[in-house]
């Protein structure tokens, strides 16, 4: 980022300004997130550029907002929350996203893993995610319109999968790309929803139930 010009809308003023960055990541450690690696990617990555320009300076407030076509950017604890759960403390090898949106989950990942691939199903969602991923130079990142559902079976096994919209049960599909030792955290659940980390060891799935969240549901087919 120190190349950038000071004219460069990565480098962002006022609000969107670095300080305000670190403005963000103060709250998201008093929040309690304790992943150094994750706050360091969210320290770097300019927010504000995942956003209409007009949303631009609410962009680090811990709110999700919206990116057309009926979808939304996380809020800042949300993508810390599950970068954080889907990490376990690890460096990342080749990792999985159902549900681009505007790519900003995205390239936190692309700071924390080897590689990632991250499939959407609003084709005009997707091309803006991949101009914004093209604009950071995000080269580790490959974006597929697809329904997630069905993962990236020739790519498969994923050390990790990371679902960014609420499902109302876990694909078998996605269960079957997880590497022996691959995490997976994902929002399930109807009406009420519950970020939920599955483990692939070496003979079973193990489940644990986490917090209660709410996003955005994931739907079947593209657009
Ligand atoms: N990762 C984003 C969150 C985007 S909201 C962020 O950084 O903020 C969830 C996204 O999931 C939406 O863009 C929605 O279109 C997409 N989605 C929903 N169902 C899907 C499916 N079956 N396959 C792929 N993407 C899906």
């Amino acid at each position: 980022m120190s190349l950038l010009s000071p004219n460069s809308p990565l480098t962002g003023i006022g609000m969107t300004s670095q300080r305000t960055r670190d403005r963000m990541v103060q709250r998201l450690r008093k929040q309690g997130i304790k992943d150094e690696a994750v706050l360091d990617a969210m320290n770097a990555i300019p927010r504000h550029i995942f956003v209409d320009e007009a949303l631009s300076i609410r962009a680090y407030e811990d709110v999700s907002l919206p990116i057309g076509y009926g979808q939304t950017i996380s809020q800042p604890y949300i993508v810390a929350r599950m970068t954080e759960i889907l990490r376990g403390e690890k460096p990342l090898g080749r990792v999985l996203e159902i549900g681009t949106g505007c790519g900003y989950q995205t390239a936190v990942l692309s700071k924390l893993s080897q590689e990632v691939y991250s499939v959407e199903r609003i084709s005009p969602l997707l091309m803006k995610a991949r101009a914004n991923l093209r604009e950071l130079r995000a080269r580790n990142v490959k974006v597929k319109h697809a329904d997630g559902h069905y993962g990236l079976p020739e790519l498969a096994p994923f050390d990790g999968i990371l679902v960014t919209a609420g499902a109302s049960h876990i694909p078998d599909e996605l269960l079957n790309q997880m590497a022996v030792g691959g995490r997976m955290v994902i929002p399930v659940g109807a009406q009420e929803q519950a970020l939920v980390l599955v483990e692939r060891l070496p003979d079973e799935f193990r489940q644990t139930r986490l917090e209660a969240v709410k996003f955005v549901p994931l739907l079947g087919g593209t657009s």
